[in-house]
């Protein structure tokens, strides 16, 4: 059997149908390496920002049962058209969706995980010379109820399928030439990285980068795929390769830097300075699936027995935040809520950081030089997080990637071209 290679196009490489049949192209070079392909798409362009306007347009707080019926049909569009166009460029293709490929989801709508992909009917298409064009994003429970995994989630779908199908390499085709060491949209000074390991991406694609869904990265990690981020415009480029092989570039501490708009700070004040308290509130948030980024807690004011406590949501869950504080106030006793909505995470991340005092203090000063206040500060092994105003996250972001010496032409030994896997 020949190896397997899945490709995964995002919006923006299928938003219309030139792009389509280009993509086609795309798919059939890769065939004719002599490769076995599947093929993973996202919907068109800004379809699912479009079905879910749509939604909002009903109903403030429509089901998210139904938000998934409705959100999986932007796939549905892509795979068929897409499948035809290989079919028009004389190459034999199947599209499937995630009912008929069997991608088994826990049952949780909107933010499902992957339990179980089933691979017999791919091989058996696979076995038969055709390119299978499978819906990402998508998946289905044990009763046959429709789930997504989370927008940006076609990535995941991808990566759990090379590794279900142990295939050669998952490559992930977008609009940029790979993983830069900041949003190259943002800061066009930023430089594409050759390699970067598995934990640095993680870490980078959980503070913002949104190139790959963290869960993406996590499942490449956990069976151990490469995964290589590619142009869909320029398809000799070499891209990026992420893999197993930690930072390669150790001289350098800071491997990239991101930041991410999606959250927001709510302080609950005057919490009463009992064993139990964290508990009650945190468990509130759990039983509603409302994932808490950084938390911190204030000293105890000992004459009051009283402290704050504050944390990081993101900005979908705000009304059902404040629904379970509202719930829990009488237990917990606190005098308010504030509730902060225009705040940037910035975070820098490299393994180079291990061991090596004094980043943390270079980019608080960094900050500090540019009259940045820092509301919140989170670290890790590999990565320092800080909350500012929203309004200095640009600033911010550029001041940082200059001081850790990540502008272009600074980090040009890292530019070469990459070795196949
Ligand atoms: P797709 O539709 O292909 O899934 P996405 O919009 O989800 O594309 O991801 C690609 C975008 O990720 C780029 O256009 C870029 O603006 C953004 N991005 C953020 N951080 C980075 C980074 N460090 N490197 C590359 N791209 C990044
Ligand atoms: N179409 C979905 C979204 O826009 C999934 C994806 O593109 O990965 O979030
Ligand atoms: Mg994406």
């Amino acid at each position: 059997m020949k190896e397997i290679i899945v490709q995964k196009f995002g919006g923006t490489s299928v938003a219309d149908i030139e792009k389509i049949k280009n993509v086609a192209k795309a798919i059939i070079r890769e065939k004719n390496f002599g490769h076995d392909v599947v093929v993973v798409v996202s919907a068109m362009g800004h379809t699912t920002d479009y079905l879910v306007k749509m939604a909002h347009e009903i109903t403030e707080k429509p089901s998210s049962r139904e938000m998934d019926m409705l959100l999986s049909t932007g796939e549905g569009v892509s795979i068929a058209l897409l499948a035809m166009a290989l079919q028009a460029q004389g190459c034999p293709a199947v599209s499937m969706n995630a009912i008929q490929v069997g991608i088994m989801t826990e049952k949780v709508h909107s933010k499902a995980r992957i339990i179980d992909i089933k691979t017999d009917k791919i091989k058996r298409h696979l076995e038969r010379g055709e390119v299978v064009v499978v819906a990402g994003f998508q998946g289905v429970t044990e009763d046959l109820e429709i789930t997504t995994l989370g927008r940006g989630g076609s990535d995941t779908s991808a990566v759990a399928l090379a590794g279900a199908l142990s295939a050669k390499r998952c490559d992930i085709y977008t609009d940029v030439e790979g993983v830069y060491t900041t949003d190259p949209r943002i800061v066009p000074n930023a430089s594409r990285l050759g390699e970067i390991s598995y934990g640095e991406m993680l870490e980078l694609a959980r503070v913002g980068a949104n190139v790959l869904h963290p869960r993406a990265v996590e499942t490449a990690k956990q069976y151990n795929v490469p995964i290589r981020v590619r142009s869909t415009f320029k398809l000799d480029n070499p891209g990026t390769l992420i893999l197993g092989v930690d930072n390669m570039e150790l001289h350098r501490p800071v491997t990239g830097v991101a930041s991410d708009l999606s959250q927001l700070r709510i302080v609950v004040c005057d919490v009463k300075d009992n064993p139990g308290t964290a508990a009650i509130l945190f468990n509130g948030l759990a039983i509603a699936n409302i994932s808490v980024d950084m938390i911190i807690q204030s000293y105890a004011r000992k004459d009051l027995n009283t402290n704050d406590i504050a944390f990081t949501i993101d900005k979908s869950d705000k009304e059902q935040t404040l629904r379970i504080l509202e719930k829990v106030k009488a237990q917990l006793d606190f005098s308010n809520v504030h509730v902060d909505d225009k705040i940037a995470k910035i975070s820098i991340v490299g393994a180079g950081m291990i061991d090596r005092p004094g980043i943390a203090a270079m980019m608080f000063k960094t900050l500090a030089d540019l009259d940045i206040n820092i509301k919140m500060i989170s670290t890790s092994e590999i990565k320092i997080s800080c909350i500012v105003a929203e309004d200095k996250a640009k600033e911010a972001v550029e001041a940082l990637h200059k001081v850790f010496n990540l502008d272009c032409d600074e980090i040009a030994e890292v530019k070469g071209d990459l070795p196949d896997v």
